[in-house]
């Protein structure tokens, strides 16, 4: 096995609020010091993500664990596993991605129905526990997602947190081949993911967006229609033109901003899916109740993803059917980094590689 560092680079939020450290002091859970089902990894690479600058600088009501490790989007290595660890799906050596869901007990109801994201034991990645800004970094045998071949641990660590949200929004619209969906913000982070994985279920696409590179972007991706939100002057009666009248089967909402919730139950046709996956803050959905009722529309919140649905995403990627536009940068980088994403200017996804 290879030697295991004591101390470690990473990247340390030493007080809410305070500014993100790249330190070489940190502590490494030694291999004799890991608990039966926790393993050891030695991370490539992870994402940055704008949850990380949320954590970071404590914008949320339930406060992060301090001092923290961010980053909630890594791969890595398996470098070693707990003691009298029985039934592991993993081994050492092991190519695994680490998800916002780091740990959830799989014994409570919300993970015996399937919604592990809803643990009521959960720990979250660079939030409740140590995250991915980090060389070495401790997980559970059971939570991490094994990475086939036929992917680079830059992409997979994007498809791990983007992907796997707007995956399981789709999978879980239940929306059939040749069905149309909506994808409002479809140029962004998650959007541009979502095209894709619409398009390996066999869906028709009508992303909509703004700018010339944003629509060349959603073409290039195999969206079938493309509307401007900022030059279009009805997006719903746009919507049903191009669906030949009855609007929509789908929407896949991962904009931030509220008017994308309440358009959608407008160009729905009968028996529509709103998936509502987009978090803007403080924002309510203003939906008509009566065409809600009317038309059958079914609004559906659908957050992050299980340990099925990651396992589901990266193969889908692996096998060459989504591509993740990313930049590669040094761990050292993630301040600046941060402030790139705070003032608008990353176009696709940021990989810090350690
Ligand atoms: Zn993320
Ligand atoms: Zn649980």
């Amino acid at each position: 096995m290879a030697s295991i560092p004591k101390v470690q680079r990473a990247a340390v939020v030493q007080s809410t609020g305070s500014a993100v450290e790249v330190r070489d002091d940190y502590p490494v859970k030694q291999p004799d010091e890991l608990a039966p089902g926790e393993c050891l990894i030695r991370l490539h690479c992870t994402g940055v993500c704008h949850t990380d600058l949320h954590a970071a600088k404590g914008d949320w009501p339930v406060p992060p664990k301090v001092p923290l490790v961010g980053g909630h989007e890594g791969v890595g290595e398996i470098v070693a596993i707990g003691k009298n660890t029985s039934n592991s799906p993993v081994k050492v050596g092991d190519r695994v991605g680490i998800k916002w869901i780091a740990y959830s007990c799989l014994n409570c109801e919300n993970c015996l129905k399937g919604l592990e994201q809803n643990c009521a034991n959960v720990k979250l990645s660079g939030y409740t526990t140590d995250g991915t800004f980090c060389q070495y970094l401790v997980s559970w045998v059971n939570c991490v997602t094994p990475v086939p071949d036929g992917i680079d641990s830059e992409a997979a660590a994007s498809i791990l947190c983007a992907g796997v949200t707007v995956y399981r929004a789709l999978k879980y619209s239940q929306s059939l081949p040749h069905e149309w969906v909506v994808l409002p913000g479809a140029g962004g982070g998650l959007g541009h993911l979502a095209i894709q994985y619409a398009k390996h279920f066999g869906l028709r696409v009508i992303a909509i967006d703004t700018g010339e590179e944003k629509r060349q972007l959603c073409e290039k991706l195999g969206a079938d229609a493309w509307i401007d939100f900022k030059t279009s002057s009805d997006i719903v009666a746009d919507v049903k033109k191009i669906t030949g009248g009855p609007g929509a089967h789908a929407a896949v909402v991962t904009a931030a901003s509220p008017s994308g919730y309440t358009q959608a139950v407008d160009y729905l046709r009968e028996g529509g899916r709103l998936m509502a996956v987009g978090l803007p803050a403080d924002a309510k959905l203003e939906a008509s109740i009566f065409f809600t009722v009317f038309k059958n529309i079914q609004i559906i919140g659908s957050y992050v993803g299980n340990r099925q649905d990651a396992v589901e995403a990266v193969r889908i990627a692996a096998a060459g059917k989504v591509k993740v536009y990313y930049a590669s940068k040094p761990l050292s980088q993630l301040t600046q980094t941060y402030e790139d994403m705070s003032q608008g200017k990353i176009a696709g996804r940021v990989i810090l590689t350690m």
